[in-house]
């Protein structure tokens, strides 16, 4: 089963919730947890921190021109054509600029001298380790300047695929773009994760729009959900009365797998690397609530 937890909005605690569900279902299940977020990777921070991976592996999902010089006439249509502005003629010479190719590869199509020729180049590295928690964890990063997160998003659960599995659970990054739906891709449920915020409830309503499009169940968790109780209620009875109520083939079941209140100490807490589950905190008992909600459900659709 593979579950991935999304939020729309960054940093109303995806991370934090993965590495707690993470640690309570290695509990009794064999599982592998992925963090999908290759611009910015942090479950590793939040079940401890690593401070050395057992694996590292290069990661070439993408291409960027290669240039003839001796068979460009600098006839500029190339420089005319690409999109991104990233080449141009300077000192009778076409140069490149990596930082903006996206490697469309229009230029080598278009290029009546065949002077340019798309090459792959390693744009992030996917890495492992078994946790001290017992599980393994598969991480990973695209490379500054680099273009194609989702498709290393692709590799890095791939390779999460190949350890022996009950679950795979996926931290995914924010948003709604390549990322996200490479995380999505053969999910079986959604945690989606927001918090008590009008930019938070907006982008929790566009990402169900792409958890909707793969006809995923899911469950909702409202974080910090004490700083604004009454839009919390608000977002309880909108995921309620918009799916609870009336599944349907069209809008998968949704539920509200239960919230997290505000507190500071959590990130002491995780400044100090102390993972939530080995806090004597609240959000600790209430992740333990959630925990027992969501495997209720996969017991019943397992
Ligand atoms: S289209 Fe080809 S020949 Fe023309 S400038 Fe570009 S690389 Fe050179
Ligand atoms: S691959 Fe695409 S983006 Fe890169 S230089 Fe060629 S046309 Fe421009």
């Amino acid at each position: 089963m593979k579950l991935v937890v999304l939020s729309g909005k960054g940093g109303v605690g995806k991370s934090m919730l993965t590495s707690a569900l993470a640690m309570l279902f290695a509990e009794t299940k064999r599982i592998v947890a992925v963090d999908c977020d290759a611009d910015a990777p942090n479950l590793a921070i939040w079940l401890g921190g690593i401070k050395k991976w057992d694996r590292t592996l290069p990661v070439i999902a993408s291409a960027k021109p290669e240039i003839n010089q001796q068979k460009c006439d600098l006839c500029g249509l190339c420089v005319k054509n690409c999109r991104f502005e990233s080449l141009s003629i300077n000192n009778q010479q076409l140069t490149i600029n990596n930082f903006l190719c996206e490697g469309c590869g229009a230029c080598e199509v278009i290029c009546p001298q065949k002077a340019i020729k798309l090459k792959p180049v390693q744009n992030g590295q996917i890495k492992i380790k078994k946790t001290k928690h017992g599980f393994i964890l598969v991480s990973g990063n695209l490379f500054p300047g680099e273009t194609g997160s989702g498709k290393v998003i692709t590799e890095i659960k791939k390779k999460a695929e190949k350890f022996k599995h009950e679950i795979i659970l996926i931290d995914s990054a924010p948003g709604t773009g390549c990322p996200v739906i490479a995380a999505l891709q053969d999910a079986n449920f959604a945690i989606l994760i927001t918090e008590p915020t009008p930019s938070a409830f907006s982008d929790l309503k566009r990402v169900l729009k792409v958890v909707n499009h793969f006809k995923l169940s899911w469950g909702l968790v409202i974080n910090k959900w004490d700083i604004n109780s009454q839009l919390s209620d608000k977002i309880e009875k909108w995921a309620g009365r918009k799916f609870l109520g009336k599944p349907s083939t069209t809008f998968p079941k949704g539920m509200v797998l239960g919230k997290i209140s505000y507190d500071k100490k959590i990130f002491k807490a995780i400044s100090n690397l102390i993972p939530i589950l080995e806090t004597n905190l609240e959000a600790k008992r209430e992740i333990k609530r959630i925990y027992s909600n969501l495997n209720s459900y996969i017991r019943k659709n397992s």
